[in-house]
């Protein structure tokens, strides 16, 4: 069966303990954790050999010293994670063009196009860990499967210096037997419930016998989760640095799916992120729309540009076209979201000379006074969501 989409997921081995004994070789096999000092302060992280004595991060510090009286406790030291994820970030953009750092030490990569040049994943998985070691010392724990949840259950099942593919079809079956805290959506308390309940596994949510019980917990979310539960899981691997760089994205009040008013939303972003692109003197290659539906199933479609744009009104019909295009009829969103991407430094001459003094005087006027005078009134601004 080929591979509809190939997701690998990256993550670096107790990658804080770990950056501390590439720093300090002399630590290496040692039980080492950082974290702050007893009696108040909180493991933030163990080595394997601290875990052997039943070290955990989120544990106080003094029960981590009692359970292992020779513990070398280091202080955190962020400039050295920082320089620890730059470099990784090196590695992984020069390996695969999207990539998603969902965290100082995981990323995962939509590999769905490389079958030609890494035929084999178990072989792209090896290439992926050696080089983020031959570049840092650190390990990292490999998963892939054809979607992002399974990749990352796949590499927490393999930890440490693991690599664990699931292929397609086969995404269920090793679901099935994993804890069901495992599942992303599943936290403590909906954990702490299901197990009181009577339910063990991922492969439990599917069976019918729980139906009556899981209904009223999960609400309309039990079809996604039944589907995660399975494997099935469409959600996109975005680009960080796109994704980050410049985007704009609000949660609605109300559930929307009305066509007009997603279109305004999107038109009053992309009028902001137009005039930051060019105080930036930047132009975008493409637009990626992002919309998030009332199960929390997130869908984005990217559209690129014919040439790079920062002038909203040239830009518009293409970002209303993508927005058309990933609606699905009937269904309501929750949230959209708008980002420009493949930014470049804006092409000198992108506008003739009259257009561009136009466009100045507005931004003028806009700094000046406000965004809210030029035509963004009723957009609410960008939430952390
Ligand atoms: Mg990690």
């Amino acid at each position: 069966m080929g591979w509809p989409r190939q997701i690998f997921f990256g993550d670096v081995d107790a990658m804080f303990a770990s950056a501390a004994i590439v720093k300090a070789p002399e630590l290496a096999g040692k039980p080492v954790a950082v974290g702050g000092q007893a009696p108040r302060g909180i493991i933030a992280a163990a080595s394997y050999a601290a875990r052997a004595f039943g070290v955990r991060s989120a544990m106080p510090t003094a029960t981590a010293i009692r359970l292992c009286p020779e513990l070398v406790l280091l202080q955190p030291d962020r400039p050295l994670y920082r320089q620890m994820h730059e470099r990784m970030q090196g590695v992984t953009a020069r390996l695969f063009p999207t990539v998603e750092w969902s965290s100082i030490d995981e990323f995962y990569v939509d590999t769905t196009d490389l079958h030609r040049v890494y035929p084999d994943p178990a072989s792209l998985g090896r290439t992926i860990k050696q080089a983020i070691f031959d570049e840092t010392g650190l390990c990292c724990t490999v998963g892939a499967s054809t979607g992002k949840v399974t990749a990352k259950i796949a590499a927490d099942a393999a930890k440490p210096d693991g690599l664990l593919i699931i292929p397609p079809g086969s995404e269920a079956a090793f679901l099935a037997d994993r804890p069901l805290r495992a599942l992303p959506g599943i936290g403590p308390k909906t954990g702490e419930r299901l197990h009181t309940i009577g339910l063990r596994t991922i492969a439990d949510l599917l069976d019918p016998r729980w139906e009556t019980s899981l209904r009223p917990l999960f609400g309309q979310r039990l079809h996604w989760v039944r589907e995660l539960a399975q494997g099935i899981d469409h959600d996109p691997v975005v680009p960080d640095r796109e994704s980050k760089s410049m985007s704009h994205e609000t949660t609605f009040e109300r559930d929307t799916g009305d066509p007009a008013s997603l279109e305004r939303v999107l038109r009053g972003f992309l009028t902001a992120l137009a005039r930051e692109l060019r105080q930036e003197s930047l132009a975008a290659g493409s637009v990626t729309v992002k919309l998030k539906d009332a199960r929390f199933a997130v869908t984005t479609k990217q559209r690129r540009f014919s040439r790079p744009l920062n002038y909203d009104p040239d830009m518009w019909p293409t970002v209303r076209m993508t927005l058309q295009d990933l609606m699905k009829p009937g269904a309501l969103y929750r949230l959209a979201g708008l980002a420009v991407t493949s930014l470049t430094p804006a092409p000198s001459g992108l506008f003739d000379g009259r257009r561009s003094k136009a466009i100045e005087a507005m931004d003028a006027i806009i700094a000046r006074h406000g965004s809210g005078v030029m035509g963004l009134g009723g957009v609410s601004r960008t939430d952390d969501e």
